[in-house]
């Protein structure tokens, strides 16, 4: 595969961006691989500048939920944008977007626009905080909720310990109200709330967790953690940045039906354009300025073209609900296949799923926490995805990521797909 002109676009984007990338993950660094550098992108296909084209599992990390440029969305963004591209001040499209998140999710009452996940997580923990008077959060090990400092923590030595920072620049004292849990690790929860119930002000989870790859929640698992939230007046924050509108239209909080307080959204909500929005109880998103005493501002927030491309991306799915039966059965389809070919070929493998969302992990362990995540072998991995892309298949670049299925994918993407991972799963036998 000749990658010559993605090579030096990368050797000459070193010097100017760090990494040659805006986002770490891009710089192909644990797939020791130059990444495509991308030209275009249509339907459930990308391609590179070096005109070689692959069929497209990231779908921008989630919100191309409807493939590349769809003819509709784009026209709306055209629309919108030879109206102005940004006025600071409020537009209709804003109610539009506002209602039909509220419509979609009930637990939602009132919801605030931003420009990123981070944004949207961020405001939401400072929200909770005022709204309680308390100051700790819990989040859970191998949950990513976006770059804001308290929230980039990891675990310190043993369990209910305070976290430490999970990046260089963080101050400790930043971290010192973040608490660590294992994700499923339903003892660990209830000592916790033992512990700390009556310090806590939110637990934020991701209700299916999508950033150490998938991986479901228990049985019981959220429903203890409502239970435990309602109990003691904590606020709980779903993190649907990857669910929202994925998992089902209301969500996964619509699929396993649990209510969370607050919830957080972002990628499909934008259509493929920078949007992230927090909603919730109108008690509480009511703190927010300027009627509540709980500032949070944004220039760009509630962009104009932004909102037209979230409007039409929510309209197209809530008016064809089929699309989630089209994407989880392909998705489906290649659970099935990794499976197939880990027997066939005799490599150890593990597949977590939820709806259109997977991970294939090479291990042993069923996958249900960080811990589990970490037996992969990540060696193995790096060999499969390197064979993936040559076969022109483009999934993250990283164990620990979902492949996102779109309803651009047909049965030719997926035939291609099954083809592929045979292919890589025969060269890992060698
Ligand atoms: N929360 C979750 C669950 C995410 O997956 C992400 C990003 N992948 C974020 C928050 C942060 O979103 P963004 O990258 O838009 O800041």
């Amino acid at each position: 595969m000749n990658m010559e002109k993605s090579r030096l676009l990368f050797e000459k984007s070193k010097n100017f961006i760090p990494g040659g990338v805006n986002s770490p993950v891009r710089a192909y660094k644990s797939v020791g691989m130059t990444p495509p550098f991308i030209k275009s992108a249509k339907g459930s296909r990308i391609i590179d500048m070096d005109e070689n084209e692959y069929i497209d599992y990231v779908g921008s990390w989630g919100p191309m939920i409807l493939g590349h440029a769809h003819p509709e969305v784009v026209e709306e963004i055209k629309k919108a944008c030879e109206d102005g591209t940004s006025y600071g001040a409020p537009t209709h499209k804003e109610l539009i977007l506002a209602e039909m998140i509220i419509n979609a999710v009930p637990s939602v009452e009132m919801v605030r626009m931003v420009s990123s996940g981070t944004e949207a997580v961020m405001s939401s923990v400072r929200v909770a905080r005022g709204f309680t008077g308390r100051d700790k959060i819990l989040k859970f090990e191998g949950c990513y909720h976006g770059h804001s400092d308290g929230l980039l923590a990891k675990a310190g030595s043993g369990a209910l310990t305070t976290g430490v920072p999970d990046s260089a620049g963080v101050p400790s004292d930043y971290v010192k109200n973040t608490i660590i849990a294992e994700y499923n690790n339903f003892d660990e929860l209830e000592n916790v709330f033992k512990s700390h119930a009556n310090e806590l002000a939110a637990v934020i989870v991701e209700p299916v967790a999508g950033n150490m790859g998938v991986v479901l929640p228990e049985k019981g698992f959220l429903e203890l953690i409502r239970e435990l939230t309602l109990k003691h007046g904590v606020v709980l924050i779903f993190d649907e940045v990857i669910t929202g509108f994925r998992v089902s239209y209301g969500g996964a909080q619509g699929h396993f039906g649990i209510a969370p307080d607050m919830t957080v959204f972002g990628k499909i909500v934008g259509g493929g354009m920078p949007v992230g929005a927090y909603g919730g109880r109108k008690d509480i998103i009511s703190m927010v300025s300027p009627v509540g005493p709980v500032y949070q501002a944004g220039t760009l927030s509630g962009n104009p073209v932004a909102m037209a491309a979230g409007i039409k991306t929510l309209e197209i799915l809530r008016d064809n609900q089929c699309i989630y039966k089209k994407i989880e059965e392909n998705a489906k389809e290649l659970e099935k296949s990794f499976l197939d070919a880990s027997r066939k070929f005799g490599i150890p493998l593990k597949v977590n799923r939820m709806g259109s969302l997977l991970s294939a992990f090479f291990t042993v362990e069923n996958v249900v926490d960080l811990r589990t995540a970490m037996t992969c072998d990540v060696g193995r991995f790096r060999s499969y995805f390197q064979n993936m892309l040559q076969s022109g298949i483009y999934i993250a670049p990283s164990q620990f990521e979902a492949i996102f299925v779109s309803n651009a994918h047909e049965k030719e993407d997926i035939t291609k797909t099954i083809n592929a991972v045979n292919y890589a799963f025969s060269r890992l036998q060698q």
